[in-house]
């Protein structure tokens, strides 16, 4: 008797069995613009285009409980969708909000996280318009998706990118991944030793950066007031290096990135060297900064200049040239989308 076929989904990793299991699908609507690939779907809704995108977080996988305040979780659950909204150079209007939850939350538990939720809409000015409730046997499961708007004239996607084009980012980067790792320690000492206070002091900016992001609201409005319209742009969730390769891969072209232009916070250097890892490798594959990763034309270079907080980090060049860091010491190295370098 022949065997059935099992393929462990490790094998073709997050973006491979996406796009394995959407391969068929093909878009028959006329009014879907986008679909599968980019940071929200894009339809057309007359006027304008409505953006979508969804995310879902998982106790025990996208938040420990141990040290996520929920009214927190509820904030950055919001704006890690909204992200990708403002990641098309849209401004987001609604979202709705499902939960999956236990019966370890209790109901003051859960205005907590309502509290987070309620903050994130008045920050942001989208409406809660919906959701879902259920029961779940294990922990929370939490279920956002954001809804948006932007001109047809002005939407983003990541396939624009041309050869000349410049390459910026929002922020620092790093700080999300590192504050995680502060977190993690501080939980294993707790663990192992119940009555030893956290020690956090002085770590306020990592910390925040992992539990209370912000999403780039401000870029886009600037992109907006100024009339400049970015030729690609993502949201920085899974890590600069692995956010270039996105744009590289749909823009059909490479890049030249120079380490020393990588934006890091000064904390973020004293941490990662005390943690004994290279601040440049935190920078580039430590994930969930939401920062935004934008090309512009270089007709557009002064526009870009005086932008409050941008980083310029490098050029888009020909496909053929392929992806490449230029060190601090001088040296061209390839780029990798992934990979831990200790010293
Ligand atoms: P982001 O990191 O910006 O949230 P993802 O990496 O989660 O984006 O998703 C990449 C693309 O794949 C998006 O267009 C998303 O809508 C789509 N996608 C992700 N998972 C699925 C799925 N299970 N079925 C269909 N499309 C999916
Ligand atoms: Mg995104």
């Amino acid at each position: 008797m022949a065997e059935d076929k099992r393929t462990d989904v490790n094998k073709l990793g997050e973006f491979g069995l996406i796009r394995h299991l959407t391969k068929d699908f093909a878009l028959n609507q006329k009014s879907s613009v986008m679909g599968v690939g980019d940071d929200a779907a894009v339809i057309d809704s007359g006027d304008e285009y409505t953006l979508i995108s969804t995310d879902l977080l998982v106790e025990g996988i996208h938040f420990d409980m141990v040290y996520t305040p929920l009214k927190h979780l509820g904030y950055k659950s919001v704006v890690v969708n909204l992200s990708d909204i403002y990641a098309m150079n849209g401004i987001p209007k609604q979202i709705t909000y499902s939960i999956a939850i236990s019966s370890k939350y209790s109901v003051e538990a859960l205005e907590e996280l309502y509290a987070g939720i309620l903050l994130a809409c008045e920050q942001y000015n989208v409406d809660l318009v919906g959701g879902d409730t259920t029961s779940s046997p294990k922990g929370m499961t939490i279920s956002v998706t954001a809804i948006g708007t932007t001109g047809k004239d002005q939407v983003c996607y990541r396939n624009g990118a041309k050869p000349g084009d410049i390459i910026c980012v929002t922020g620092y980067l790093g700080g999300a991944y590192l504050g995680l790792q502060l977190l993690e320690r501080e939980k294993q000492i707790y663990i192992e030793h119940p009555t030893v206070q956290p020690d956090l002091d002085n770590a306020s900016y990592l910390i925040e950066c992992i539990l209370k992001p912000e999403a780039r609201k401000d870029a886009v409005d600037y992109f907006h007031a100024k009339k400049l319209r970015p030729t690609s742009m993502i949201d920085i969730s899974d890590g600069l290096a692995s956010e270039l390769f996105h744009i590289a891969q749909c823009s059909q072209v490479g890049l030249f990135i120079e380490e020393t232009n990588i934006p890091i916070h000064q904390e973020s250097q004293l941490k990662a060297i005390s943690f004994n890892i290279d601040p440049l490798t935190v920078a580039l594959h430590g994930g969930e900064d939401y920062e935004l990763l934008f090309t512009v034309s270089p007709k557009d270079l002064d526009l870009v200049k005086f932008m409050p907080d941008v980083f310029i980090i490098g050029d888009i060049v020909e496909k053929d040239q392929g992806l490449k860091l230029h060190t601090s010491g001088g040296k061209i190295l390839d780029l990798k989308a992934q990979g831990w370098q200790h010293f």
